[in-house]
């Protein structure tokens, strides 16, 4: 077999664990019965996976099976939980508050409720990546039907203070959404101690299957209403219809439940094999992390890199590492990251920029070959590069 590149783009997605598959593969052929159907053996195989599925995620996350709703991704669950919230709560006010470094899955919502006549806030970071609590409260008005802070990002791996968000939200009895398609998993996550209302969820970020994710919608304390934005069968107790994709629904259950096993000791190994990679990039003149230094997923790295073009160090390393730029390249195919322009720094943003995301499958050899590689290529480019 050829050699393939080492895979450091697990934020983007992952490789499924064959534990995953494994679980699923019934699913598609002896086991296919819809978990609707109520009359026959096939459906009753079908719900009864479902329902495990289900008990797992819900228990993943600390709230009942019957506030989980399956959705195809994050992408749908964040759609479902902002357009879904906006329809069902404009007549008590018809503004919303998220965050410039928010995923377009989120962003892009707001700005279509923009056109219909919502009004949306897109709050500023800090240059660290965490939002400002004080800016957050302070701009809650009596208006205000929906807060959206994500769990962690998908470029610089920043873990909000979800705790102290719900608590805001609480005290100002406004809708808390979270999007944690990077952090389940991954970090813990309790909707009860952090009091969130509305959680998005994918299980491809985690070692599962894509095209399968969760909105959590509470049901009590308050009880959170969505318009639904799917009609039809009336699945998912009407919130979103559609026949459950059984194979999938049981490939979340077995990913969060080996996610949830591990988690532990793969944060610790994770987070040591990226501060190894950290420290040996941080060595080099002008390379500098972006993002909070301690407040961050553990298997996440981003750099900015003086004097070098993103675009060229990514083909210079594209047979050798597979990952993508961060990305402030200065190279006019590259759009600059929007996350990164938030962060504020203006000097930086002409630099080239790497993220780094490691995952379950990522050894302690390719840490080495890694940084080694990476070194090297910003060297020569650097020597190549009159103007530095
Ligand atoms: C990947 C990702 C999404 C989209 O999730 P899908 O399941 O691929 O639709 C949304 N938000 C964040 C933060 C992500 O990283």
């Amino acid at each position: 077999m050829s050699q393939r590149p080492i895979y450091l783009d697990n934020h983007a997605t992952t490789a499924m664990d064959e534990r995953v598959l494994e679980a699923m593969l019934p699913y598609f052929t002896e086991h296919f019965g819809n978990p609707s159907s109520i009359n026959h053996l096939y459906g009753w195989e079908g719900e009864a996976a479902v329902k495990k599925a289900r008990e797992t995620i819900a228990n993943g996350i600390n709230c009942s099976p019957e506030e989980i709703v399956f959705t195809s991704g994050a992408t749908e669950a964040n759609n479902l939980a902002i357009k879904g919230i906006a329809e069902a709560y404009f007549s008590q006010g018809q503004h919303i508050i998220t965050f410039q470094t928010e995923h377009n899955a989120v962003l892009d919502p707001c700005k279509y409720l923009e056109s219909l006549g919502f009004e949306v806030t897109y709050l500023p970071v800090e240059k660290n990546g965490l939002i400002d609590l004080e800016l957050l409260e302070k701009s809650i008005r009596p208006e205000t039907i929906l807060v959206s802070v994500m769990a962690a990002n998908n470029e610089i791996g920043v873990l909000q203070p979800l705790k102290e968000i719900g608590k805001i939200c609480q005290k100002k009895a406004v809708i808390f959404h979270s999007d944690a398609a990077q952090a389940i998993g991954k970090i813990h996550l309790d909707v009860k101690e952090m009091n969130i209302h509305l959680l998005s969820l994918t299980a491809h970020k985690i070692h599962g299957p894509k095209g399968i994710g969760a909105l959590y919608v509470r049901r009590r304390n308050p009880r959170v209403n969505i318009a639904p934005q799917l009609h039809g069968g009336g699945q998912e107790k009407n919130i979103r219809s559609g026949t459950l994709y059984t194979p999938q629904i049981v490939g979340f259950g077995k990913t969060i439940e080996l996610a949830l096993e591990e988690i532990e000791t793969e944060s610790k190994r994770q987070s040591e094999l990226r501060n190894r990679l950290q420290k040996q990039l941080l060595n080099i003149e002008g390379v500098y992390l972006n993002g909070h230094p301690t407040q961050r997923l553990p298997g996440n790295l981003n750099v900015s890199i003086e004097g070098v073009d993103g675009a060229a160090l990514l083909l210079a390393l594209q047979g050798i590492i597979a990952l993508s730029s961060g990305s402030a390249c200065t190279s006019t195919t590259t759009k600059p990251s929007h996350v990164l322009k938030a962060l504020g720094h203006e000097d930086k943003l002409a630099y080239g920029s790497l993220r780094f995301g490691l995952g379950r499958f990522t050894t302690s050899q390719e840490i080495d070959i890694v940084s080694e590689k990476i070194i090297d290529s910003i060297n020569s480019l650097r020597k190549s590069n009159i103007n530095y």
